[in-house]
């Protein structure tokens, strides 16, 4: 049977994701000592990791086969995905493990509260929608809902005018935010070439929110 890369590709975009990638970096902040990261490290937030600015890519997501041998291996967390990168995506040739991936295509929903002019309010995403933003009355201990703020790539929020939280106090906001996962592995048996055509790979993803943000 003859194998046709562009092929692969094409079925890929078709049933494929879009999908911001975010290439991943150890940090040079590790202690040669303690193989740890400096946890004061500003630009890795003590992560002792760091991530390229996302570029846009199309990922395919397979059938269930791949995550029922997984499942059976006891390699399969909660809520893990396998995905397929095409050939024709950047990710094929430098996607690598801690990379982050928002999947454009799916959302899940939050609801936080928040502080009106702490250092802590600050979303650790960009949020796909508001939905709801309310406080409590001092007095009745009713709720009291708002006008939306406006929140950035990297999360920072900023009030407009309207009927706002007044500063200091604690506010809940609700919405939805893109799925967000880290690459946990890729799979290495997989045959990246066959009779000299660079075929898909799989990779295996879990939810960001286990990387402890
Ligand atoms: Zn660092």
């Amino acid at each position: 049977m003859r194998l046709r890369a562009d092929h692969f590709d094409r079925h890929i975009k078709n049933m494929g994701q879009d999908t911001l990638w975010r290439r991943s970096y150890a940090c040079a902040c590790i202690s040669a000592e303690s193989g740890s990261p400096d946890p004061k490290h500003a630009l890795c937030r003590g992560k002792g990791r760091i991530w390229d600015d996302p570029v846009k890519t199309v990922i395919g997501v397979p059938s269930q086969t791949t995550s029922a041998k997984m499942i059976a291996a006891g390699l399969w967390e909660q809520g893990d995905m396998t995905i397929v990168i095409p050939r024709s995506s950047p990710m094929w040739e430098n996607g690598g493990r801690y990379d982050r991936l928002t999947m454009l295509n799916s959302t899940d929903v939050f609801s936080l509260p928040l502080t009106r002019g702490a250092v802590t309010e600050k979303l650790p995403f960009k949020p796909a929608t508001i939905t709801r933003v309310f406080w409590l009355d001092p007095l009745t201990r009713l709720t009291i809902d708002g006008v939306f703020p406006s929140v950035s790539d990297d999360g920072v929020i900023t009030w407009g005018s309207g009927l706002t939280p007044p500063v200091g106090a604690v506010y809940s906001m609700t919405g939805t935010k893109f799925t967000e996962y880290y690459l946990f592995d890729q799979f290495p048996s997989d045959r990246n070439e066959h009779q000299g055509v660079q075929l898909p790979k799989k990779a295996q993803l879990r939810k960001w929110d286990l990387f402890g943000r």
